[in-house]
């Protein structure tokens, strides 16, 4: 049997529309939240990104303000536009659109963030709020990857979930997403000797490795969840995942397209990140 497409695009419109009321209350406390973006250089694929964030934000009424900086910029120049922005009370959430231009240190640029306004949830300090169970910002895709899997109905309670990539920005932050939600959680990564071993009793399975078609659909547990984080562009360019979608859409029991399924969520938890830190500003004025 044919698996149930997950339609991010249609989550995130609920999602969204959440949202709103969150922000018409927020708007009765005189409080419209706000956004700063900085981008630095040229990178096409990062260009749309935030222009895709910055529409995001428009259309729901959030402040989004970018910083668009030339490649040449210094790490002291970097730095210090994000520690003015720290400073400034007006300001929610901070977002360093990645990669960095050769030459500029993301780790260093993204500790100087205000864990408070880091809207990305990928401070060290909140990745360790994250792993210690506090509250906090948690990074926009694996959050984004949760509610997708929610939307199937599954209890992920006693479930046994593997992870496939280990990124500070997607695999790592989704184990223990799962892991809090008492999955049993396997991460999988380029040493692991064999994939489709691990995979073979998997109820959940996420990938975040960025290769076109990587995981067979042959692999996967007949009725498992499947989520394809994966972004890769083909030759004819067209979008796919890292999932062999036509196969594993024949064995799973619900899978993520690509385009449209984790794309939509990810910009969606970046608005909710937002709402949340923008929410937290209005309760410190109380
Ligand atoms: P990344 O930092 O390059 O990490 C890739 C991970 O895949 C690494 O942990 C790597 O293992 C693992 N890997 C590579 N080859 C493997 C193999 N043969 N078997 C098992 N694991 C393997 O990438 P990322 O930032 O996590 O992103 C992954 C993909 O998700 C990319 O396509 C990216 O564009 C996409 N993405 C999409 C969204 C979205 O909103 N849809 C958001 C973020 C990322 P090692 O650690 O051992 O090298």
């Amino acid at each position: 049997m044919s698996a149930q497409i997950i339609n991010g695009r249609e989550l995130a419109k609920k999602f969204r529309e959440e949202l709103r009321s969150e922000l018409i209350e927020l708007k009765e406390r005189g409080i419209v939240p706000r956004l700063e973006v900085i981008l630095v250089g040229e990178d096409e694929a990062s260009k749309v990104y935030v222009r895709n964030k910055g529409r995001a934000c428009e259309k729901l009424g959030i402040q989004f303000q970018l910083h668009h900086l030339p490649a040449e910029t210094t790490q002291t120049q970097l730095q210090s536009l994000i520690k003015r922005l720290n400073e400034d009370p007006s300001v929610d959430g901070i977002l360093l659109q990645l990669p960095l231009p050769n030459g500029l240190d993301a780790k260093s640029a993204l500790r100087t963030i205000d864990p408070d306004k880091d809207v990305d949830g990928l401070h060290p300090e909140n990745l360790g709020r994250l792993l210690v169970g506090e509250e906090g910002p948690k990074p926009c895709t694996p959050l984004g990857c949760m509610a997708l899997i929610d939307s199937t109905g599954i209890e992920i309670r006693g479930k046994k979930a593997v992870v496939v990539g280990r990124s500070n920005l997607v695999g790592k932050p989704m184990s223990l997403l799962l892991l809090q939600r008492d999955a049993t959680v396997e991460i999988c990564h380029s040493k692991t000797p064999d994939l489709s071993r691990e995979l073979r009793d998997a109820d959940i399975v996420v990938v975040a490795v960025g290769k076109a078609n990587f995981l067979r659909g042959e692999w996967i547990k007949p009725g498992a969840v499947v989520i394809d984080v994966g972004i890769n562009r083909l030759p004819d360019g067209k979008l796919t995942g890292d999932v062999e979608f036509e196969t594993a859409r024949e064995i799973a029991g619900a899978i993520t397209p690509v385009p449209g399924g984790v794309g939509p969520m990810t910009i969606t938890m970046l608005l909710h990140n937002i709402v949340q830190l923008a929410k937290r500003r209005a309760q410190n004025l109380c």
